[in-house]
């Protein structure tokens, strides 16, 4: 069965352009994807989709005649298109069966999913869930977290952004690939130092206290001490662990640097869906 693919990550960490890149390379390859979009907002799509919420749902109609904000409007869009999700996983299965009438007709062997901005609205709703439970049910699917390395440079800005990994891949419960994007701004060898070795952390976190990066008064920092300091301290050890689970990945979505690599560890995380995931998800059914 195909692999599906979904990308998440905060608004501005690049999904978008990482759905084109990797999108580019399947077709490239000559093994192109089923496409699902799954932002009601997005005004301008750099690559065709096989499937577009836009084309079930108008987003400005929605906050106009349900009377929404912008993440109101997105969340009921969602909704709406939730409703159809048993079509939508018939054609999934349809195009990832060969046809017997047309044999020459690929399967496919990736979905891609890419989601709205607001990260929140598809991870922490309703229908985010019944979304991502339609497609694990029927497809080994992988979560692709994508991370706006420059902005994420600093141990704080870091620990927050991990932190937040860490919280979707347990409500999820899916395998995940950590995606530092944006590979050609700021290279991400810091992050997968920080992410193995425990102690190269330590070094730059006592540094950032020390530079007063927290913002911390007198008798903070100074390395070790102070209620920031331990509490950092106990993150990071749980952190460890959370890593240990992940796939690590640096990409330049804008040039394409990192795409072999992604893929290979989309390879090796459906295997471990196969054989730690899907057991699960099979018993919690
Ligand atoms: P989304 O909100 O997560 O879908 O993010 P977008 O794909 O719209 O990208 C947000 C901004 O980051 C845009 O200005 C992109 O051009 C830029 N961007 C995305 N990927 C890269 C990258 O690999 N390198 C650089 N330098 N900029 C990138
Ligand atoms: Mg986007």
């Amino acid at each position: 069965p195909p692999v599906a693919i979904v990308c998440i990550g905060m608004a501005g960490s690049g999904k978008t352009t990482f759905m084109q890149r990797i999108n580019a390379y399947l077709h490239e390859k000559k093994n192109p994807p089923y496409v699902m979009n799954l932002d009601p907002a997005v005004t301008h799509s750099p690559f065709q989709s096989n499937i577009d919420i836009r084309d079930s749902v108008n987003y400005k109609k929605v906050m106009e005649e349900y009377k929404l904000g912008p993440n109101g409007g997105i969340m009921t869009s969602l909704n709406l298109f939730t409703t159809k999700v048993d079509q939508v996983m018939s054609i999934l299965e349809k195009r990832a069966t060969p046809d017997p009438e047309n044999p020459a007709k690929k399967p496919i062997s990736k979905i891609l999913v890419d989601t709205p901005g607001q990260i929140e609205v598809f991870v922490w709703s309703a229908s985010g869930t019944i979304l991502l439970e339609s497609l694990a049910s029927s497809f080994p699917t992988v979560l692709a977290y994508i991370v706006d390395t420059p902005r994420s440079s600093s141990t704080s800005t870091f620990m927050s952004n991990m932190l937040y990994a860490c919280s979707i891949l347990y409500k999820m419960k899916l395998p995940m690939i950590v995606v530092f994007n944006k590979a050609d701004a700021k290279d991400p060898s810091f992050a997968k130092e920080w992410m193995t070795d425990y102690e190269s952390f330590q070094e730059a976190l006592t540094e950032d206290e020390n530079n007063n990066a927290f913002g911390g008064g007198e008798g903070e920092g100074g390395g070790g001490s102070g209620y920031m300091s331990g509490l950092i301290n106990s993150m990071s050890l749980m952190l460890e662990e959370f890593y240990s689970h992940l796939s690590i990945v640096g990409v330049s979505s804008l040039y394409g640097t990192g795409i072999d690599e992604f893929f290979a560890a989309v390879e090796q995380k459906a295997e471990e869906f196969k054989q730690d995931y899907q057991p699960e998800l099979d018993r919690r059914r």
